[in-house]
């Protein structure tokens, strides 16, 4: 059923009449891997699948929510200490906290909410869920005052502040900021962004979900960073933004050899969303798509943050004449995000799913994505 209508048909059966109606959306990010705590670019764009809710303020100082999707009611106030336990609903109260927290309004409303951007899927729905909300109380009673970077960053103080998540500002800001044919380009260090036309006609962009994640036992991000911060420190600057690969290797003989493959890999990205950038302007796709194989194989070769089923994903679409494949997201799982062209869109899956399955016992799952509208109210 169509989201709208079966929000819609819940709310009645829940509070009674009707509500505004409001959505955020997930998000993809076509190029700019780890580049974000090197204070490089990321390059962003939300998809065309939301989270969608039904809001009415209740004129009480209590919030109650029924999630379709979880089939399950949780009510909470407003205040520190009335944190619900509903894993689900920590998401609202965290936004509706730390928009309080900074001094903004948020009284009691009556919600109903649905969602189809896959749950841990890379795609970040969590972030959708926050923009959603983060957008909807600043309408109903802000006045729309709050700014849209103070939305994206209330999302991104609820997982640190209320769900137990370190992330950084990318899901939240491409969540709030997305907007239909464009991807975003952020500059990670001065948070300056661009918008670029994502004109692919004839190409779709299909994300392959391997399911799996590999846990490793040390962490193997927190060791990415320590050996790009000890080349920065090295080179006498602040991140890795800064550096270009004659200043790397003028001090190759005096770093080891693994935090070397390391700065290299952060060095060739930051280039990469550039020159993907350009590409775009210039309408090549087919140097986009070999931008991102470059950046598949410096993933996993210098970053070494793949892992065999993606290196298998990566190399099954070469096979088949997608333009351009890359992990998506840190690694050791999750997904490749694959930019293919319309002749061979479905022959790709069928056989991606085919030889997958063949070799791990279980298909992965695939999603098609469109570039589409971030947060915003639904007027229609
Ligand atoms: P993702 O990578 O998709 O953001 P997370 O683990 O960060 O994965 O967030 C997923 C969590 O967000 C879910 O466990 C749930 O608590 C909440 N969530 C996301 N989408 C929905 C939804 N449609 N309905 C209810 N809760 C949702
Ligand atoms: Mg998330």
């Amino acid at each position: 059923m169509e989201l709208k209508k079966k929000i819609s048909e819940a709310f009645a059966s829940h509070f009674g009449g009707e509500g505004t109606f409001y959505s955020s959306a997930g998000r993809i990010n076509l190029i700019g891997e780890h580049t974000d705590y090197n204070g490089g670019f990321v390059f962003p764009g939300a998809i065309d699948k939301v989270i969608m809710a039904e809001i009415r303020p209740n004129d009480t100082e209590k919030v109650n929510l029924y999630s379709v999707d979880m089939d399950a009611s949780a009510s909470f106030g407003l205040n520190e200490a009335d944190a619900p336990k509903e894993q689900w609903a920590r998401y609202v109260f965290g936004v509706c906290r730390e928009i309080i927290k900074r001094g903004g309004t948020v009284k009691g409303f009556d919600a109903v909410f649905a969602g189809n951007v896959p749950l841990g899927a890379g795609l970040s729905s969590s972030a959708a869920l926050e923009s959603c909300f983060a957008f909807a109380l600043n309408d109903l009673f802000n006045g729309n005052s709050i700014d849209k970077f103070e939305l994206a960053k209330i999302g991104q103080s609820t997982e640190h502040n209320y769900c137990g998540v370190n992330c950084g500002i990318m899901d939240q800001f491409a969540s709030v900021f997305g907007k239909k044919d464009c991807l975003i380009r952020l500059d990670c260090r001065s948070l300056e962004y661009e918008y670029f036309p994502f004109k692919i006609d004839g190409y779709k962009l299909v994300l392959v979900d391997s399911v799996v994640k590999h846990e490793l036992v040390d962490s193997p991000y927190n060791k990415r960073r320590e050996s790009c911060e000890r080349v920065a420190k090295r080179l006498g600057i602040e991140t890795l933004r800064d550096a270009d690969m004659a200043m790397l290797d003028a001090v190759k003989s005096d770093i080891s050899a693994e935090d070397y493959m390391r700065a290299k890999f952060v060095i060739g990205e930051k280039d990469r969303v550039l020159g993907v950038c350009d590409a775009l302007n210039r309408g090549d796709i087919e140097t986009v798509g070999r931008l991102m194989y470059e950046t598949h194989e410096g993933l996993s070769k210098d970053y070494e943050v793949s892992c065999e089923e993606l290196d298998f994903l990566n190399d099954v679409a070469k096979e088949c004449g997608v333009t351009g494949s890359r992990i998506m997201g840190g690694g050791f799982g999750g997904c490749t995000i694959n930019l293919v062209p319309d002749a061979i869109h479905d022959s790709f899956i069928k056989t991606v799913t085919e030889k997958f399955n063949e070799r791990y016992g279980h298909e992965p799952k695939i999603y098609d994505v469109i570039i589409s509208d971030g947060a915003r109210k639904i007027e229609e």
